[in-house]
């Protein structure tokens, strides 16, 4: 962080988001604050996040981990600006998203953010070319096969541009998803149960393909109920219940 500003991300300095490293002016790229969630079943109340507070340094590479139920998927849904909270405050690089407009969160879900899926959310009448080059036509770009291309050929997909989801294999399809969500180069990587879906082996090479792009100094959130996977990533942030029990700040991350 430059010298002179007041706290992580322009915030007063006070009291640091939990998880976060005290005394070490670290570049907070989301910062949660108090953040709840309630459902409405049909008049009775689902607490989906009872008080959420924590922070993700810029780079970091961070599993969630919890039971199903926990609220994952609910936490991820408002890192990623898809669904709001009912209470709190989430600071995304420095802005707090409550004051934005619907355009600019549409703009930051297109720029700024990746989306990774347990069932790929691929669109199965497209190939995979056409579906990495889908975040980049939303936004009025044209042209852009040759981009999805080489996105696809960096993700090891190079022979399978013309492929549709249903020739692909689940790797081979969470490939092109993890292509899609990195063809507008995206700061943050969210991706909830990437993995869900594969087998151990496969499994193992989708997390190494998320480690090399962290390496190049994406923040990586992803989200699991698996202890294992949790562990190949080098920090973890446990949850229960719709809080978060612990969430030790894990260790320093590279410069940009
Ligand atoms: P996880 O991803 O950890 O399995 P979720 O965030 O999906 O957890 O769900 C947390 C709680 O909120 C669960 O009790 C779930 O049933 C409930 N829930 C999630 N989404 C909705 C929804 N759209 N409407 C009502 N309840 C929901
Ligand atoms: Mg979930």
């Amino acid at each position: 962080m430059e010298e002179g500003r007041p706290g992580a991300c322009g915030q007063p300095a006070g009291e640091p988001a939990v998880g976060t490293r005290k005394g070490r002016a670290a570049e907070m790229i989301i910062e949660l604050h108090d953040i709840r969630k309630t459902y409405d079943m049909g008049g009775s109340p689902v607490h989906a996040l009872r008080g959420v507070s924590m922070g993700i340094e810029a780079g970091q590479m961070v599993a969630v981990i919890g039971a199903s139920g926990s609220g994952k998927s609910t936490l991820m849904q408002i890192l990623g600006c898809l669904d709001c909270p009912d209470g709190g405050r989430y600071l995304l690089e420095g802005q707090d998203v409550a004051g934005l407009s619907k355009n600019r969160l549409a703009e930051i879900r297109n720029r700024r953010i990746g989306f990774v899926f347990q069932s790929f959310n691929l669109l199965a009448r497209l190939n995979a070319m056409e579906n990495v080059e889908l975040p980049l036509l939303y936004r009025g770009a044209r042209g852009c096969r040759k981009q999805a291309a080489a996105i696809l050929e960096r993700v090891g997909l190079g022979d399978r541009l013309r492929h549709r989801p249903s020739q692909l294999s689940g790797g081979q399809a969470q490939r092109v998803a993890i292509a899609r969500a990195l063809v507008t180069d995206p700061a943050i990587l969210l991706a909830d149960e990437p993995t869900g879906n594969l087998d151990t082996a496969t499994s193992g090479e989708i997390l190494q393909l998320l480690a090399g792009l962290n390496a190049e100094g994406r923040t990586v959130v992803l989200v699991t109920h698996e202890a294992d996977v949790a562990a190949r990533c080098p920090r973890q942030i446990y949850m229960r219940d719709g809080r978060i029990v612990d969430a030790p700040a894990g260790p320093p991350t590279a410069a940009r």
